[in-house]
């Protein structure tokens, strides 16, 4: 039997970045540290992505503000439960799930930063060059909400996994990291 049973998560977009607002991708498809993963023996599990399966394609960029809420997070609930599951089985079979790879500034998969915003009013055409002006956007220091449930729903079931955020803004040096922290 071949398999070494060593699990990394990944947020949706790391290897399908068309689930994206459209424009915002910084590569083509699927990142290539990918197949680092798979060139080490890993398996990989997709998180599904909360915003394509609650918005479309057609999104606009949201900030923080606009997704926490009731309804988004217990959508995002709906949506973690049958990964919590998986989770729970593998990690009671003796299998590793080395980390679960979140998406930095995302206001839904940040785990360091997300981005936030006040601005969320008034008409669209009143924002000619986006809806949110860029200068009223802000990184700061806390989860989106997607991971944020995700986080809460790890601890209510006792699973302890690791979670690192993707720096997009600095692919090259946050893949590294990420990679030195997997294959350690
Ligand atoms: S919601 Fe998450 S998975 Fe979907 S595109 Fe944004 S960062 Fe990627």
């Amino acid at each position: 039997m071949k398999r070494n049973r060593k699990i990394v998560v990944l947020s949706h977009c790391i290897i399908n970045c068309n689930s994206k607002v459209e424009g915002l991708s910084v590569y083509e498809g699927a990142l290539d540290f990918t197949k680092k993963l798979i060139d080490n023996g890993f398996g990989i599990i997709q998180l599904p992505c909360p915003e394509l399966l609650n918005f479309g394609l057609k999104r606009w960029g949201n900030s923080k503000e606009q997704f926490n809420n009731l309804i988004y997070k217990e959508r995002c609930k709906e949506l973690l439960k049958p990964y919590i599951v998986q989770f729970d089985l593998y990690k009671n079979s003796g299998y590793e799930i080395n980390s679960i790879i979140a998406i930095d500034g995302s206001p839904s998969c940040g785990y360091n930063k997300t981005c936030s915003s006040s601005i969320f009013s008034n008409k669209i055409c009143e924002y000619p060059n986006s809806i949110i002006k860029r200068e009223k956007i802000s990184l700061i220091n806390e989860k989106g909400v997607f991971i944020e449930v995700l986080c809460e729903m790890l601890k209510e079931f006792n699973l302890d996994i690791k979670i690192l955020g993707l720096d997009e803004s600095d692919l090259e040096n946050s893949s590294k990291k990420i990679l030195n922290y997997i294959l350690k």
